[in-house]
């Protein structure tokens, strides 16, 4: 058995006290000095794949549809994002984002707001053949693809669906209609998987995708994690090492949630080559994290492994809403979220004994 190290959040110091109440103007501050300006949108959370370490084989209970969203009000709130909370950057995930018909139109009206901020798409590229031009048209800068392997057979026992080829063509199609830096997501399932890394990073190095591995978190439906079978960081590298000259990326991290390397002797459109290491569980990220979540339903989390979250839904569609007309509703809006924000814990809890796994599994939440 592999002993995991047990990484503990950079601890920072709150400033929460009377005199410091919930700030009433500015940007997503928490007590900790954080700033959140990178936010997470869920848009769904059906999907069209199993992924073992996020659904179960019989899929989950899907949200009804009217409990979703309407573009209507995903625009609106995203727009009090940008425009009066600072937001500067907005990754539309799911569920699989691809199964929701109005992206292009949610899209096209985030790029058309003053401050445009970045747009980017993490999806498992099944149906990306199809919309990859319309969702640049639309203003999409940049997507993120899962791909775990390039191996058929693994990838139909850990997606549970025989679509390898589907995924391929799409990281294609999205590189055609200049989606990129394209960057591939690959999570580990079992340690066996680290046998088959070197292929999947030739493949990414052979096509000129940057792969980024992240360390399974205990985020799944099934509620299956366990910290002595996770594949951990030190691995993944170990693996890498005995089979691709790496060097630290001299880049400055920032608040990324990946730790970079370059791979030498491979450049894509004259730049060197990057590969990412997401960490979360072994060497947490908390104390530099700048992130914000919205839900598919309307719900406000601070976290991916927050326990609390905040109702928008019930602001935008309340009867005060109605009452109280468009300024009053986007000043509540704007309201809740300084409150959710800072809120903000100073970490995840995942090390620690008593971590309990939030109620809504990933594809709830929005990786
Ligand atoms: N369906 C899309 C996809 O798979 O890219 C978007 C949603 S998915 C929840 C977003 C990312 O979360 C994917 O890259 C996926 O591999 C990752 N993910 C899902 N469950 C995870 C887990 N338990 N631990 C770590 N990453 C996970
Ligand atoms: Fe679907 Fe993405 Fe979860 Fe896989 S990781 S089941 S593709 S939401």
């Amino acid at each position: 058995m592999t002993a995991v190290a047990l990484g503990l959040p950079t601890p920072r110091t709150s400033t929460a006290t009377a005199s410091h109440p919930t700030p009433t103007s500015g940007p997503l501050r928490d007590t900790f000095g954080r700033v959140a300006r990178d936010l997470r949108v869920s848009v769904t959370d059906r999907c069209n794949l199993r992924c073992t370490y996020c659904m179960p084989a019989d899929g989950l209970d899907w949200m009804p549809g009217d409990k979703l969203l309407s573009t209507e009000e995903m625009i609106r709130v995203l727009t009090v994002a940008v425009r009066d909370l600072g937001v500067e950057r907005i990754r539309f995930t799911g569920g699989e984002p691809l199964l929701r018909r109005d992206l292009e139109d949610i899209i096209s009206a985030i790029a058309a707001l003053e401050n445009r901020p970045e747009i980017a798409m993490t999806t498992n590229g099944l149906g990306l053949t199809r919309r990859a031009r319309g969702l640049a048209d639309a203003g999409l800068d940049r997507v993120n693809v899962s791909l775990d392997t390039v191996d058929a057979t693994r990838f139909a026992q850990v997606t549970r669906r025989d679509r390898l080829d589907d995924v391929i063509a799409g990281l294609a199609a999205a590189a055609d209609a200049g989606l990129g830096p394209i960057k591939v997501n690959a999570v580990l399932p079992e340690r066996a998987d680290l046998a088959r890394l070197p292929d999947l990073l030739s493949f990414c190095l052979a096509h000129g995708y940057e792969l980024r591995i992240i360390e399974q978190m205990p985020l799944d439906a099934d509620h299956a994690w366990a910290r002595n079978q996770m594949v951990t960081a030190d691995e993944i590298m170990a693996t890498l090492h005995d089979h691709f000259d790496l060097r630290p990326d001299p880049t400055p991290r920032g608040s990324a949630p990946a730790a970079t390397w370059l791979v030498d002797g491979h450049t894509h459109a004259g730049r060197p080559t990057r590969l990412g290491v997401i960490a979360s569980v072994t060497r947490p990220f908390c104390g530099d994290c700048d992130r914000t979540r919205l839900t598919a339903d309307g719900a406000l989390r601070n976290c991916l492994f927050a326990a609390t979250e905040t109702d928008l839904r019930g602001a935008l569609r309340g009867r005060r809403s109605t009452e109280a007309g468009p300024a009053a509703v986007d000043a509540e809006i704007a309201r809740l979220w300084r409150a959710n924000a800072w809120a903000k814990a100073a970490g995840h809890t995942v090390n620690s004994d008593d971590f309990e796994q939030p109620a809504r599994p990933m594809s709830a939440i929005g990786g």
